[in-house]
């Protein structure tokens, strides 16, 4: 039997980078996947992959900066697979460059609200279904980011709702270990992704990858491979932490 057979996981911002990633570890090993993101085509083209690999998904329109969006994207996983053990935190976007000083605040609220209340969005409402399911059988992980614990100059909002996203992980633990339900955050180093690709040029692409010291920006597929390992039974005295997929870049 496959690691997560039985268990239906969501996933927001499912439709591209590392969410797309983690949808297809998590189908691989079995999980119902539950494919999230504001761009519904790009969450019904991971289906379409998942399913032509002999996987289960489904698709879902959501904007994790809308409360109501959250509540929806946890009855459609009960409606369509009968309940929701495995929840991934993961929609985010970059936002615009300025020191604090001059900071868009239009686009900080854009940041914040879907980057840091959209954790909190998605956790208020997979955590009661979670413990109908037994909060023992069930986990979540919100992604943060290594600006999660570090600066990203010019990106105060992107820090700010990183550092937020460690912090909320941290208190819902504290809150929901009694129950068995494991929360952890993961904080990736800069990743291969369309986020990445698309808004940072080859120039400043190459900079960032000498700060890692493994010397070149991660894959998606090593921060899934993360996600997977906390959201399963084998990191079971594992919440509230947050772990670093970062290549060193946070060690120098
Ligand atoms: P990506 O742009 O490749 O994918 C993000 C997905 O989220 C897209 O499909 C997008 O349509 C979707 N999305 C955007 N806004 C949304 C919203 N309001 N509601 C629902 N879906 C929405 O980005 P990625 O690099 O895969 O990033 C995923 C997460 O990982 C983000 O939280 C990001 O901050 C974090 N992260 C990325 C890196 C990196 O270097 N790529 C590093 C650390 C952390």
């Amino acid at each position: 039997m496959a690691q997560f057979t039985g268990k239906v996981a969501l996933v927001t911002g499912g439709g591209s980078g590392i969410g797309e990633a983690i949808s297809k570890e998590l189908a691989a090993k079995g999980a119902d996947v539950v494919v999230t993101d504001i761009d519904p085509a790009a969450a019904e083209r991971v289906v379409q992959q998942i399913v032509d690999a002999g996987g289960n998904a489904s698709a879902l329109e959501q904007d994790t900066a809308v409360k109501e969006d959250s509540e929806k994207a946890v009855r459609h996983a009960v409606e369509t697979y009968g309940g929701l053990h495995l929840a991934v935190n993961n929609a985010g976007i970059g936002g615009r460059q300025a020191p604090a000083g001059e900071t868009d605040l239009q686009d900080w609220d854009r940041v914040i609200g879907i980057n840091l209340n959209g954790v909190l969005y998605g956790m208020r409402y997979q955590i009661p279904q979670m413990l109908q399911a037994g909060g023992e059988n069930c986990a979540i992980v919100n992604m943060a980011s290594i600006h999660g614990a570090v600066a990203a100059p010019g990106h105060g909002a992107y820090t700010a709702a990183k550092h937020g996203v460690v912090g909320i992980t941290k208190n819902a633990a504290a809150e929901y270990g009694p129950h068995g339900l494991r929360i952890n955050a993961v904080g990736p180093g800069y990743i291969r992704t369309p986020l990445v690709e698309n808004s940072l040029s080859a120039q400043v692409r190459e900079a960032l990858a000498g700060k890692h010291p493994l010397g070149r920006l991660g894959t998606a597929e090593e921060v899934a491979h993360l996600v997977s390992f906390l959201l399963s039974q084998k990191a079971s005295f594992m919440t509230g932490g947050y772990y670093l997929v970062d290549g060193g870049y946070t060690a120098v």
